[in-house]
């Protein structure tokens, strides 16, 4: 048999020797019928950066970092990501070969004005702020400053703090407050959202708006944990369900959505990309 690493309880069942020989099982059902306790009972192991992957393997997860990720990430982000390690919700921070697609979309988009949703301690905030030209603006918005100012020490350091116009606000009110100028359509031309995965369809729509035509919009985390291939809800986790809910009613709209170009990859959480094409 084989695991497959989908998701951090197959790795906890076969730490704790629930699945003793590992199995080729894809689905929680399967692996339910080896469990002792219900998925409920199970909290994830503390995860580490590498348990956040998607991937079949740590293994495999470490190459990709230690080859193509470390050895090019600028020194202020690997910074920032130390000043997060210690953090009880550092499981949030996007993981660094996310940020490295990131810096390769927005130069790719050749953005200049951009728009955050869900900045946390700032990785991707700092890595776009590296990535878009000395007068390029970043609005980036999240309702928890505190954890901003943790990685504030870092976007100083590396000198991007001007192009950071950070609110303090939940997101949906800032972007109506943006739509009611009409110079701010169509203004922007990338959009990362990585909060409260019930409102991504609400940003979505504005987002439509405010992004070009020809730019990109990024919804993190649209994997959810593999939780959205869990065909039984019964078996993912009471907290993780109405994320899963509205990730899996966004996956299902992007998809029927011809006003976007769109790819979801397997990257981190999963990462939509979405290009305006009208
Ligand atoms: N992109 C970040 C990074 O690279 O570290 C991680 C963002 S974290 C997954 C999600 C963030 O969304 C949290 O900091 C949280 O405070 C914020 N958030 C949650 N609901 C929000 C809302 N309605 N509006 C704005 N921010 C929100
Ligand atoms: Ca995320």
């Amino acid at each position: 048999y084989i695991v497959h690493f989908t998701h951090p309880y197959h790795k906890r069942l076969l730490q704790n020797r629930q699945i003793t020989k590992c199995s080729r099982f894809k689905t929680f059902e399967k692996i339910q019928v080896l469990m002792e306790k219900s998925p409920d009972q199970f909290t994830p192991k503390k995860q580490t950066e590498g348990s956040k992957s998607l991937l079949q393997s740590e293994e495999l997860f470490e190459y990709i970092l230690e080859t193509s990720v470390y050895p090019r990430e600028p020194e202020p982000l690997k910074e920032l990501r130390e000043a997060t390690a210690n953090h009880p919700m550092k499981v949030m921070c996007t993981t660094p070969d996310e940020g490295q697609l990131m810096a390769l979309l927005l130069n790719l988009a050749n953005a200049k004005k951009t728009i955050e949703i869900g900045v946390f301690t700032g990785y991707s905030l700092l890595r776009t702020a590296l990535s878009i030209p000395d007068d390029g603006k970043i609005i980036a918005i999240d309702t928890n400053r505190e954890s901003y100012e943790i990685g504030l020490p870092s976007i100083r350091k590396a000198g991007v703090e001007h192009k950071i116009d950070f609110i303090e606000s939940p997101a949906l009110e800032v972007l109506d407050k943006l739509l009611e100028d009409a110079k701010n359509e169509g203004a922007f031309d990338f959009a990362f959202v990585d909060a409260d995965k019930v409102n991504y369809c609400n940003y979505h729509e504005r987002l439509m708006k405010l992004v070009r035509v020809g730019g990109l919009l990024c919804y993190d985390n649209t994997l959810w944990g593999g939780s959205v291939a869990v065909s039984d809800e019964s078996l993912v986790p009471v907290s993780m369900r109405p994320s899963r809910r509205a990730t899996m009613e966004l996956n299902k709209s992007l998809a029927a959505d011809r006003r976007v170009q769109l790819s979801q990859v397997a990257v981190g959480d999963g990462l939509t990309i979405c290009r305006r094409l009208y």
